[in-house]
This record gives C-alpha cells, structure tokens and sequence, in this order.
C-alpha cells in the first residue's frame, strides 16, 4: 500500500536525522514511511527515504562510518549514573527484590501492512514488538522495562565498584557496546573518558571481536525478542494500555512496586498466549500528530495538562499548540 493511496489523505512526518527537520511524507510505500516516523536513535534505526539529497547521504554515512575501536573499562563508573537501564523479566524481578524502582516504557508503532521480506530494520522492530489495534489501525505495541534512577545507581559504591558485580544486568556487562544491529558504537556518545578506549581490541571494521561482548550482545537481543509477548502481558496485567508513538516519546508508566514484581512473578511462572485483543490508546503531546492518528482509525489523546499520577509522557518534541 502507499500513502498517497490511502482511503483517507495521509501525510505522514518524520524527522530528518540530517538537518533535524521535520519531513511530510506524502508518497511512497506506507510501511516505509511509518518506519522513518518511528525510527528512534539509539533503539529503532532510521529508515532512508528517497530523495534525500545524495551530499546528505554521503554526510550521513560518513558519521555513522565505523572504526576499528578498542576498549578496557577503567572503573570510572560515569555509566553507572542518571540512567534507565533496559533489563530482561528475571533482571527486573532480582532488581524490585533489592528494592530497585522500575518503569515500564510503552511506545506503539503503527503498522498498517507487514513490510516486503528482506527489509532486515522492519523485521528487527517487528520481533521486539507484538502485534495489537488502536482502533481500527494495526499497531505493533514495543515495552522496555527499564531500571530508573537519577544520581548514582543504588548498586554503586563510593569507590565506583558495582555492588552487585557479579549478578549486574546484562546491559551493564555489554556496555558501551551497542546492542542493536543498526546503531554504530560511536565512543564520543559514551561516558568512557579517552584511555579507556586504547588497549583490547573491542571491535574491527564495526565487528565485534570482543568474543565475550560478542556472545553477551546475541543473548540480549535473544532475550529482547522472546520477552517481547511478556512485557505487553506485564501492562496488561496492570491495566497499563497507553503508549506514545514510536519516534515521538515515550509513556513512561510508573507501576507501585509491589503491585509490578508480583505481576512480573506471575507471568514468568505462567506465560499467557498472546493477547491481541486489547485496544491500545496513543498519547501524544502534538495535537498534529493526535489529528494524523485518528484519520487512519487509531485512538489516542492529548496528554492531559496534569497527567494522572502512574504516567509520565517523555516527548521529545515540543508540545503543540505549546
Ligand atoms: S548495576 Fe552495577 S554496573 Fe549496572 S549501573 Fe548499577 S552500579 Fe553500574
Ligand atoms: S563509563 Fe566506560 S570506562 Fe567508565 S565504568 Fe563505565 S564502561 Fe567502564
């Protein structure tokens, strides 16, 4: 299906990554055009749409040019800090049970037709995804659960060494490796200061080469992909059915503690089938967007000027009309 196809008129805006303009896509294949809008640096890739100016491109390839990198931690601890750490379901439960906060990140990406095979971004959203409606509108609904902390992690000592070493979360073991497959390791984005990036030989030509990073970095994205059923089970089970659109923001719902490690206990000892049944809702802070959503069938709001206590709505955009 293409967008300009669509029973309804659809434009469709994205950002781009270059210039960090918005874009109005108003052509094209539609699944291209939700994947650019739901494209999150650093956790969903962006998707190249034609026309971009070729200069553009080349710019753009250059940045993402990967070198060879070496790495050895130095203890520092700058990334054990004001951080919301992605963790697997056994990872939140061992975290709650230490008296850890959690958050659940809701995010939903439309997904009007499945994209043609080979299209490797797609399928790599699609497997940490699972399928719902908003509406009439086939969504794919994507949760992080995430350990949330300002300041220092609660596992940190005053000498920088992880308390709980030896049990710490997958993501604290791959670090500052990327986990997904479309994001370049760039090191100035790290918190790494400049020698920790001079000795063992962490990645050759964007490879990993690192066999220990190499094997943590498949298990994670294992675990990523066969969770992906339970965390929406978990916000069902909550009553959570709200998210923001993908690319947009997040709705960061905030679980009482208790209430969420008992649901995440029951789910591992017994997994539900799938629900697909469940209508989600967006939220977003761009009335534009809100507008956009529900002349394709999908439901959603505004974000409520003073939102209910057990969300928050992390856009990254400004709201409009501010
Ligand atoms: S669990 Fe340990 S390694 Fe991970 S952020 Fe906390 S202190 Fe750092
Ligand atoms: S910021 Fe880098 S060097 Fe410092 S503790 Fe974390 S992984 Fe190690």
């Amino acid at each position: 299906m293409h967008v300009e196809r669509a029973a309804l008129p659809l434009h469709i805006v994205a950002t781009d990554v270059l210039s960090g303009n918005e874009i109005v896509i108003s052509s094209g294949p539609v699944v291209d055009a939700v994947l650019a809008r739901a494209a999150i640096p650093g956790v969903f890739s962006p998707v190249r749409i034609d026309g971009a100016n070729q200069a553009q491109r080349r710019l753009f390839e250059e940045r993402i040019r990967v070198d060879d990198l070496n790495f050895e931690c130095t203890g520092c601890g700058n990334c054990c800090h004001d951080l919301r750490l992605a963790l697997t379901v056994t990872e939140a439960i061992d975290w709650l049970q230490r008296g850890g906060q959690m958050e659940l990140l809701c995010e939903a990406i439309p997904w009007p037709v499945e994209p043609e095979p080979g299209n490797a971004q797609a399928e790599y959203k699609r497997a940490r995804s699972t399928p719902a409606m908003s509406g009439t509108l086939p969504v794919r609904i994507s949760i992080i659960l995430a350990a949330a902390f300002t300041g220092a992690c609660p596992n940190l000592h005053a000498d920088m060494r992880c308390g709980i070493y030896e049990q710490r979360p997958l993501v604290c073991r791959i670090y500052p490796a990327e986990i997904n497959p479309f994001v370049a390791l760039v090191p100035e984005n790290k918190g790494c200061p400049s020698e920790a990036w001079q000795k063992t030989p962490l990645q050759r030509q964007g490879v990993l080469v690192d066999e220990t990073t190499y094997h943590l970095v498949q298990q994670s994205r294992r675990a990523n992909q066969l969770e992906a059923p339970l965390r929406t089970q978990i916000c069902l089970e909550l009553g959570l059915n709200s998210a923001a659109l993908a690319n947009e923001g997040f709705l960061i719902h905030a679980p009482e503690s208790d209430a969420l490690l008992a649901a995440l206990q029951r789910i591992q000892a017994a997994p539900a089938s799938q629900d697909t049944t469940t209508e989600w809702v967006f939220v977003s802070n761009r009335t534009e967007t809100v507008e956009t959503l529900l002349s394709v069938g999908a439901t959603g709001h505004l974000v409520a000027p003073t939102p209910a206590d057990t969300f928050r709505y992390h856009g990254f955009f400004p709201s409009s009309p501010s």
